[in-house]
């Protein structure tokens, strides 16, 4: 699994249609300060499903839709494509090819689409949940983040180093299961309890 290509149209300072291609491999973006480097990657967060203004550096959500610029009026909606290669089967659907689409109106209300249908958000973090690059899976790295990775307790450190092997969902699937595993514990011994007594 890679990703393919990112479109961005109205996201950010990108007002025109901008499409970006990746190669498999490292893909580096140079410009300028203030030239939307960092609004790239902010794309990619945003169409993952961040949900987080701060997370995007804004105030509100709505701070994605192009503001508009001495010559050219601000825009009613943001929308982004992200295009992932499905070659491996890393995400489960039956698609070689997989197309994320979020789109936000200036009203505040957000719209999802998987290869062109529309889904709920839902849809979208569920398909990208076991693929490791969903919401708060430190797939992006922020200015400033890898320091706190650094300087992190070696305990928090692994915890980095298992999200990233996968690990981490199968402990707190476990955890889960063993609090089940508890509460039944209980049933069983207030059952048993119960039995004694009408015997
Ligand atoms: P640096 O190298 O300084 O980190 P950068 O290349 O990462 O910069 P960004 O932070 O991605 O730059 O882009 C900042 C630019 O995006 C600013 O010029 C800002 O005005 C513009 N910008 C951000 N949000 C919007 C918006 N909603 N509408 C129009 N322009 C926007």
């Amino acid at each position: 699994m890679h990703l393919k290509s990112l479109t961005l149209r109205g996201f950010k300072s990108f007002a025109s249609a901008t499409t970006l291609r990746f190669e498999p491999g490292v893909t580096a973006v140079v410009g300028p300060n203030g030239s939307g480097k960092s609004n790239v990657v902010d794309a990619i967060a945003w169409v993952l499903g961040e949900q987080g203004a701060k997370a995007l550096r804004g105030g509100k959500m709505q701070d994605v839709i192009f503001a508009g610029t001495a010559g050219r009026p601000p825009l009613g909606r943001a929308e982004v494509t992200l295009t992932i290669d499905n070659t491996d089967s890393a995400l489960p659907i039956d698609y070689t090819e997989v197309s994320i689409t979020r789109r936000m109106f200036r009203e505040g209300t957000s719209e999802y689409e998987i290869n062109g249908e529309q889904v709920r958000l839902l849809d979208v973090q569920e398909l990208l949940s076991d693929s490791g690059i969903g919401r708060e899976m430190h797939v992006i790295v922020g200015q400033g983040q890898l320091d706190a990775v650094l300087q992190a307790r070696p305990e928090d450190r692994r915890g980095f180093i298992e999200e990233a092997a996968g690990v981490l969902k199968h402990r707190k699937r476990k955890e889960k299961a063993l609090r089940k595993l508890e509460a039944m514990q209980a049933n069983l011994t207030r059952v048993t309890d119960l039995t004694n007594e009408l015997r």
